[in-house]
């Protein structure tokens, strides 16, 4: 196939970091300039003998890198991230020329952002902070905006981008970070919030005081924590139109046991 005819640049991975035996980030650099917005997602493939298979990922990076940074779970049953998971530094992907999605921080309306994610679910929102950090930097910090992040894995060794996240909640006062742990009991030296994420919503909207009035919220990952969330902050007062989501993908239709 004639890549360079087509909608796709190779792009080669230039670093690798290994999370978890299924978690891992790797940075492309894209051949030429690749535009897009913090929360956008791109479009990785590889080429097999007779298809291309290719999937959607949030881009963890922020537009003023150069390389472009994914954060990937492995799926064994998948068609596409065994593969993924099979490349190393020097490997080439295909990836589409143009970036997509709407799931971008809304800045006009409300100051406050709520961001509630699962394990890779936090891509697009790592992209959100790592700009808004250097916009802080070269003092064009968007006056009063306000992030409250809740990031929810099974044990702690899954939150890939913990201590960066850490380290400027710390440093800023425009972050607020809360991990949990919904598996403890695997997990016996951690000693933050426990408990699934979409459960902890409503103990932090009280303590953080965000009001639907002046709080957007954006839910990213595991379809369930969104459907979840989704009716706890319609119950909370939120409408639909200040929410925003971003589902990873379709649980697998159960197939009935007949008896
Ligand atoms: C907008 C968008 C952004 C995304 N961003 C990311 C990202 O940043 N990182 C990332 O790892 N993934 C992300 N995904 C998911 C990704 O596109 C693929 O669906 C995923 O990597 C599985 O691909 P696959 O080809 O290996 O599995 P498939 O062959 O597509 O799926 C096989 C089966 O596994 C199920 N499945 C798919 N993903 C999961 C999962 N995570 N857990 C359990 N079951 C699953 C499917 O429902 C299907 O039944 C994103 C999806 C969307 C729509």
């Amino acid at each position: 196939m004639d890549l360079a005819k087509e909608k796709f640049y190779r792009a080669r991975i230039v670093w690798r970091k290994d999370i978890a035996a299924d978690l891992w980030s790797i940075r492309v650099q894209p051949p030429a300039e690749f535009r897009f917005l913090p929360g956008q997602y791109a479009t990785l493939g590889v080429l097999t003998a007779d298809k291309h298979i290719e999937r959607p990922y949030s881009i963890v990076s922020s537009p003023y890198e150069s390389e472009l940074e994914f954060f990937l779970e492995l799926v064994p049953s998948g068609e596409l991230t065994p593969a993924l998971h099979g490349l190393g530094v020097g490997d080439e992907l295909t990836m589409r020329k143009l970036a997509k999605g709407r799931f971008t921080l809304d800045r006009e309306v409300r100051r406050n952002h709520l961001l509630v994610c699962t394990v890779t679910g936090v891509a697009p929102f790592i992209s959100y902070i790592r700009t808004l950090y250097r916009d802080a930097q070269e003092n064009r910090f968007p006056e009063g905006h306000r992030l409250y992040l809740l990031e929810g894995a099974s044990r702690s060794w899954e939150f890939g981008y913990g201590e960066e996240l850490r380290r400027i909640a710390d440093e800023v006062s425009w972050l607020k970070y809360v991990p949990t742990v919904s598996r403890p009991w695997e997990d016996r030296n951690w000693t933050g919030e426990v408990g699934r994420v979409d459960d902890l919503i409503r103990k932090y909207t009280h303590l953080w005081e965000l009001a639907p009035a002046t709080t957007s919220t954006y839910l990213c990952g595991h379809p369930k924590m969104i459907e979840n969330g989704h009716g706890i902050l319609l119950r909370g007062g939120w409408t639909k139109e200040q929410m925003k989501e971003e589902i990873y993908f379709v649980p697998k239709a159960r197939v009935p046991v007949s008896t």
